[in-house]
């Protein structure tokens, strides 16, 4: 690639030129929006280029530290003259490009975003082209079936009905099978923004607490308060909804979970009894297929029970794990799902769509009327409009994506993506407990693996099983340790997190390495290459760490 490097300043990529006339600022406007612009396939080149280079990065990132990448950016004053794009391009390359994150990196194994398959890059081309709206017909058109079809297509993955109940409902505009939204986070809110309306809703003479809101809704119903029940490892969406929809956090009950992080059903029970002994109005249980901590999956049949004998709404928050529905190998993990009245699935998790897309898929095609809404210059009753039914208002026409993932990967190459996932995160289990580097913290559900690094002088006392609180808070601090070392070091790349453990019949939350296996194109010597990164990067900081472990009342008082 070879940019014009004109005499332009180190800091900015704002060439301070003397006044430009306005009849020049005319020309060059129209010029940005001209069809035949010359500059515009150079520009073409230049970002393919950019791109293949990104993209085919081994590294995870660069080694620059937060705060002088802050200071790069620092600058409030909007140019006043319109840039050259050449010299734009050239500032992006070196501010912006080299120090963002190579998230397809097969090292970068720490977070639930990877590769994406070749095809997505030019139709995101093509869909910007578009620009669509997805927010009304108007906007929109075509594109509003084809994302009602998309989503139907899910639906049935999950659920499976009838060929009667798919032809009725999948271009019925009074249906809705699911909607489209930016990600998981606005899935689940609209997830429990529907059921607030329908179990709050109109009855006799009072119209509900979408027109009266929730203080005269439970006043109406008899209520002393609202409740939304799931386990601890609830994704932190479900705090915004609860907080959003008026229910506030403390009305967000959270249920404990067993070693391997599944929520305890007779907790659950006994949560629910006391709600209903407290007069709290349950707007719905929530079961977690793949915790965003460790991939988890809740007990979904038994949770299907319980809401259904307390006459319940059952969520599922599937937004990792339920492309597992693909799986014939694994699919049973998800057994259950099918009796859930809502199912949240990320597209940009392991459906591997872009980022920006996530779904929620209803089991009765009406229940999104609850949310409703019109408005007079569009989202007409009886209309299309997909935006009427739907918490954000414009968006970009991101089934695109999801349709095309559908055909051009398929159901059979789903299941092959998914099952690699798991074969190879039980590749890393088992190096994982083959090496004394290294304990396994939970047996992996789905393909999240929680483990740590046990420093030397430990490695017997975790073999006997006799770790005390003060050496746990040792291990906690080292791995804290470790995993900003690599990150900053950016050859490979981990994740952290918290769990809670119990320590001689005392429970304790412990720093935990956490490792996401999504990216296809990792193999098991990217998976060997990380841990002995972290072996090494290990064997620098454990000088220092010695001698924190030689006086232990102060690192108590360090690390709370
Ligand atoms: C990622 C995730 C979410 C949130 O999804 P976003 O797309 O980040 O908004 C919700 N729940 C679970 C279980 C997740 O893993």
């Amino acid at each position: 690639m070879t940019l014009s490097k004109q005499e332009m300043p180190k800091q900015s990529y704002l060439v301070e030129s003397e006044q430009i006339l306005h009849s020049d600022i005319k020309k060059q406007i129209m010029q940005l929006f001209s069809l035949s612009s010359s500059s515009a396939e150079n520009i073409d080149e230049f970002i393919d280029d950019i791109s293949d280079n990104f993209i085919s990065a081994g590294d995870a990132s660069s080694d620059v530290d937060l705060d002088s990448l802050a200071a790069k950016f620092c600058d409030s004053k909007v140019p006043s003259q319109p840039a050259n794009f050449e010299n734009y391009l050239e500032y992006l390359v070196d501010n912006v490009i080299a120090h963002s994150i190579h998230t397809a990196s097969p090292k970068f194994i720490g977070h639930m975003t990877s590769a994406l398959p070749s095809f997505m890059q030019p139709l995101a081309k093509l869909m910007t082209a578009m620009n669509q709206n997805s927010v009304k017909i108007e906007t929109a058109k075509s594109l509003s079936f084809y994302e009602r079809q998309a989503l139907a297509m899910l639906h049935r993955q999950i659920y499976n009905f009838s060929d009667n109940f798919y032809s009725e409902h999948i271009q019925n505009s009074q249906s809705t099978l699911g909607i489209l939204t930016s990600g998981g986070t606005t899935a689940n809110i609209t997830a429990m923004w529907c059921y607030r309306n329908a179990v709050l809703g109109a009855k006799d003479d009072f119209f509900g607490v979408e027109k009266e809101g929730l203080t005269a809704a439970l006043n109406f119903y008899g209520y002393k308060g609202a409740a939304i029940i799931g386990s601890e490892l609830m994704h932190f969406s479900f705090d915004k909804a609860a907080d959003l929809l008026g229910i506030g956090n403390r009305g967000l009950i959270k249920i404990p979970v067993d070693s391997n992080n599944r929520m305890r059903v007779r907790s659950l029970r006994q949560a629910v009894a006391k709600c209903l002994q407290e007069n709290l109005c349950i707007i719905a249980i929530i079961g977690i297929a793949g915790t965003t901590d460790s991939g988890g999956v809740d007990p979904l049949l038994d949770i299907a029970k319980i809401a259904c004998e307390a006459n319940v709404h059952f969520h599922v928050d599937a937004a990792w794990g339920g492309p597992l529905i693909f799986s014939q190998q694994h699919r049973y993990k998800l057994a259950g799902i099918e009796q859930a009245n809502s199912v949240t699935i990320d597209g940009h998790k392991q459906l591997y769509l872009p980022m920006g897309i996530g779904m929620l898929f209803l089991r009765e095609p009406q229940m999104a009327q609850s949310i409703e809404k019109q408005a007079s210059y569009t989202m007409r009753k009886g209309s299309f409009d997909l935006g009427k039914r739907a918490l954000e208002g414009s968006r970009p026409g991101m089934a695109l994506f999801l349709h095309a993932g559908l055909n051009l990967i398929g159901s059979k190459g789903y299941e092959f993506l998914i099952d690699e996932g798991i074969r190879k995160t039980q590749y890393m289990a088992a190096r994982i407990c083959a090496m004394p580097e290294f304990e396994l913290l939970a047996e992996p559900d789905t393909n999240l693996l929680i483990y740590r690094y046990i420093p030397e002088p430990l490695r017997d006392v975790v073999a006997k099983k006799q770790l005390t609180e003060i050496d746990n808070l040792f291990i906690s601090q080292f791995n804290e340790r470790l995993q900003k070392s690599q990150r900053q070091a950016g050859r490979t790349f981990i994740s952290r997190t918290m769990k809670s453990t119990t320590c001689f019949s005392q429970e304790i939350s412990i720093v935990a390495l956490r490792a996401v296996l999504a990216n296809p194109l990792t193999t098991e010597d990217d998976i060997d290459a990380v841990l002995n990164d972290q072996i090494q990067i290990a064997s620098e900081i454990s000088l220092s760490a010695y001698n924190g472990l030689k006086n232990q009342d102060s690192l108590l008082d360090c690390v709370s």
